[in-house]
């Protein structure tokens, strides 16, 4: 019988899934196949939450097969070399896969479209992730945008994809042997025993976007979104990142949640300009791959970063004396998540009251994020840093303790994640103590005077701007 391999990759899903889909159209055995990096702890992009989130995903992805008569065969080692093993064992005609956004999986693509064509094999790469890939929305002369608004005016206007049907089969297969689903220890990681992670899995993703879509929370969106206490945003970027859910299908329900309900098309217009960020990053990260090393903005490459390791150690560990940096960086110790307003508020805290790299807050974003976008990582930091596209202008520096009058007028957030702060009354969040005593007995005090540290940076940028 003709068959062909479906290599899984960040589209953990058996719905709407396009070359899933694809493959099982034209072939009556599809080869679900996974393979697992060999990378070890060391990797200084991971960590344990992810890669937790992973293996959850899988397992959840297997029983999904399982209930369609298949099987995920799992691989370990070099994707290109597993998958035309995989493809001989098996005897399989051709490679399907969707297509990876970032550079370092098309890298991989273009290895393994070549081996396939030594080898014999088709090789179908598919459009998957995103909406729109980073060649469908350019100006009129053919060229990238570099700033967001008139990106998005493109993007909006695009024809968009509508979700694909169900699939019902995809054959059995017989002889191809597997090892195990992976676990922690596969890469040398293990989960720290106050981890909470998010649920994984295509059932508990789609069941995040039900409940964000059904209960008027996207309704709400446009007035809520930036307020970090209780659920106020979808909570679906790591099902994005991972493909449990599909982009199309996510589009699509907002369309009609719109059109059954007009006075909430507002909200839901600013939510899919939020989907249009993401691929506006990838965009970026397409066109200028240069960002993951550089600043985008080439005035700013000369900037320096004098902020010490002590610093870094303290807002890594939540110790910082601010209680809205102490609560998102605690946030996302414990859940691998963090609010977007909270996110954009450490982040500017480590780079324009600590003077640190935000290269070095990248990464430790990437260690800790189960949601980790390389793209949208490096541009929410660039954005936060002032170097990037369509970037805050470095001029402008959030203070942390306005933001948090603003945001958390309550102190809701802070003291969800920062129980020890309990009893403080929550205007003490919103200022910097008059007395120089801390908040609570063993609290840090602000570790930085915020206007001294917004001035320094004023004259660091001023130095270094080319
Ligand atoms: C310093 C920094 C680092 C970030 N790192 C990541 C990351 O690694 N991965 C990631 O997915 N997002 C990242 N973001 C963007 C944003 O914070 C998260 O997408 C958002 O908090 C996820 O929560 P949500 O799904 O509830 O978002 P919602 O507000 O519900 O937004 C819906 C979706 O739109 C996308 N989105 C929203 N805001 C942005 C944005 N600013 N940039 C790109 N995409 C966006 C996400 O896919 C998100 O799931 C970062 C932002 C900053 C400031």
């Amino acid at each position: 019988m003709p068959s062909a391999i479906h290599w899984f990759r960040r589209d953990l899903r058996i719905t709407d899934n396009t070359a899933l889909h694809a493959a099982a159209t034209a072939f009556s055995t599809v080869v679900p196949c996974y393979v697992l990096s060999t990378w070890r702890a060391s990797h200084g992009w991971t960590g344990s939450k992810r890669q937790q989130f992973l293996c959850d995903s899988l397992r959840s992805l297997s029983a999904n097969l399982e209930a369609l008569c298949s099987r995920l065969i799992i691989r370990a080692g070099d994707a290109v070399e597993e998958l035309i093993t995989l493809a001989r064992e098996t005897g399989a005609e051709a490679i399907y896969f969707n297509r990876d956004p970032d550079l370092f999986g098309k890298a991989v693509e273009a290895r393994l479209r070549a081996r396939c064509q030594e080898t014999g094999i088709q090789c179908l790469g598919f459009k998957d992730a995103v909406l729109h890939e980073a060649s469908e929305a350019l100006t009129g002369s053919g060229q990238p945008y570099r700033v967001f608004t008139p990106y998005s005016k493109n993007w909006l206007a695009l024809p968009k994809a509508r979700p694909l049907g169900k699939i019902t089969s995809l054959g059995s297969v017989a002889n191809a042997t597997s090892l195990p689903l992976p676990t922690l220890e596969h890469w040398g990681l293990s989960l720290p025993s106050d981890a909470q992670i998010p649920p994984a899995g295509e059932r508990a993703a789609r069941d995040r976007m039900k409940a964000f879509i059904e209960t008027g929370i996207l309704d709400r969106y446009g007035v809520d979104r930036n307020l970090p206490a209780g659920q106020t945003t979808s909570c679906l970027s790591q099902d994005l990142r991972f493909g449990l859910i599909s982009i199309r299908e996510l589009y699509a329900r907002c369309q009609e949640r719109a059109a059954q309900h007009p006075a909430a098309a507002g909200s839901i217009l600013t939510y899919t300009k939020e989907l249009a960020w993401r691929e506006f990053y990838m965009a970026i990260l397409h066109h200028y791959p240069e960002v993951l090393d550089r600043e985008f903005n080439p005035d700013l490459r000369n900037i320096e970063w004098p902020g010490t390791e002590e610093n870094f150690q303290a807002w890594a560990t939540a110790r910082t004396g601010f209680p809205i940096v102490d609560a998102g960086m605690r946030q996302l110790l414990t859940t691998g998540l963090m609010h977007n307003r909270v996110r954009m508020i450490v982040a500017m805290f480590l780079t324009k009251d600590l003077h640190l790299d935000w290269r070095l807050g990248e990464q430790f974003f990437h260690q800790h994020l189960v949601d980790a976008e390389i793209a949208s990582n490096n541009g929410g930091w660039q954005w936060s840093a002032g170097t990037g596209a369509d970037a805050a202008p470095y001029f402008r520096i959030q203070n942390p303790w306005t933001q948090t009058l603003r945001y958390d007028p309550e102190g809701r957030y802070i003291k969800h994640w920062l129980p020890e702060l309990a009893n403080v009354p929550p205007e003490r969040f919103c200022e910097p103590p008059k007395d120089n005593r801390p908040l609570v007995p063993g609290y840090p005090l602000p570790m930085v005077d915020h206007s001294v540290e917004r001035d320094r940076t004023l004259a660091r940028f001023k130095a270094g701007k080319g």
